[in-house]
């Protein structure tokens, strides 16, 4: 879908990543830019997606075991980069955990919960530590037989990153690119002023604001559990698995959104973190010049020191109406 309006704004929504995702550029008329970043975008999605058997993360998965497949150098330098969460996240962050998230299914099994016994068995496949990288051919492989990588966790972060990339280069100075919600902002908008990310309250409907953000050429990730998930017997179920439980992590948090320079360091960081808590994440986000704002479940927010005086609080809940009736 293609808007183009008067005030030189181009807008493009589009499907991919297995999501939906909308690119804004202002003052440049530049549709063709626009059009070379989403084919970037669908290109990353053929090359990294865990559900696509011709991509090269399903090669790799396919010869776990095996031996070494040959990858391009982004595929290679991106696992490098995930590999490096994990060791930086003590393993909390580790995208040998598909399995697990087959195993769990969310939102494909409905409120489908499996035996510890399963969840056991398919843990001994999760180890980031079994990734083996050949720098020269610029191979990876999977030691064990069943193993297999899902790159959820940080894919659309560095798809964003890219679609930064092509903007800037084609002189684009104002943009708003938003994958699936990893927001990158770049410049300032038409008007001069800087952005202002809305950012979603974890407890009410999509849309419905947290606060509000005002940044200059950053990047704005948030990992909740209020996206994908099921209830079952009381207990919440989501899609981020806490590689050291092999369940949907037990998190003090229910959201943790992470402010910084680059998207797919912001996306990795924030899955971590979601399964760390705030306390842990603390250091990790220090380590990479990260900012943040944490809701925690007892329904208190916090804000790092980098970003207080740009982060506009509005309402933890939703506003209920004739409450006294
Ligand atoms: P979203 O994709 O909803 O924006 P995240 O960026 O937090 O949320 O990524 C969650 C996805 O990452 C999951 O759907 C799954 O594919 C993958 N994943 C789940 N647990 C982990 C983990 N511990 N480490 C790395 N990736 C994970
Ligand atoms: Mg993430």
């Amino acid at each position: 879908m293609t808007k183009i309006n008067t005030k030189e704004q181009i807008v493009k929504t589009f499907l991919a990543l297995g999501t939906v995702n909308n690119i804004q550029i202002f003052n440049a008329k530049k549709e063709y830019a626009v059009e070379k970043a989403i084919d970037r975008v669908i290109e990353l999605d053929d090359m990294l997606s865990a559900f696509k058997s011709d991509s090269e993360i399903s090669r790799i998965s396919r010869n776990s075991g095996i031996g070494f497949q040959k990858v391009h150098e982004d595929t290679y330098q991106l696992i490098r980069k995930a590999v490096l969460f994990s060791e930086i996240s003590n393993g909390a962050f580790d995208i040998t955990i598909r399995p697990l998230v087959k195993l769990w299914g969310i939102n494909k099994k409905g409120d489908f919960v499996p035996f510890d016994f399963e969840i056991e068995e398919t843990l001994e496949l999760v180890n980031f530590n079994d990734i083996k990288f050949d720098s020269k051919t610029k191979s990876i492989a999977l030691k064990k037989a069943g193993q297999s990588l899902d790159l959820g966790g940080i894919a659309k972060g560095f798809a964003a990153d890219e679609v930064k990339r092509i903007l800037k280069k084609e002189g684009i100075k104002s943009a708003l690119i938003n994958l699936g919600g990893n927001i990158v902002t770049i410049g300032k908008r038409p008007d001069g002023k800087p952005w202002q990310i809305g950012i979603q309250n974890p407890l009410a409907p999509t849309g419905e604001y947290l606060g509000v953000l005002t940044v200059t050429d950053k990047t704005i990730v948030t990992s909740g559990s209020n996206e994908r998930f099921f209830i079952k017997d009381g207990v919440r179920y989501h899609h981020i698995i806490d590689p050291r439980t092999g369940k949907p992590s037990g998190s003090s948090l229910l959201s943790v959104t992470v402010i910084c320079d680059c998207s797919a360091d912001a996306d990795a960081l924030t899955t971590a973190i979601f399964i760390l808590g705030m306390e842990k994440g603390l250091p990790l986000l220090k380590q990479c010049n990260a900012e943040a704002i944490f809701v925690n479940e007892d329904l208190t927010v916090c804000v790092t020191p980098g970003i207080m005086d740009k982060f506009e609080f509005k309402s933890m809940t939703q506003e209920v109406e004739n409450e006294e009736q």
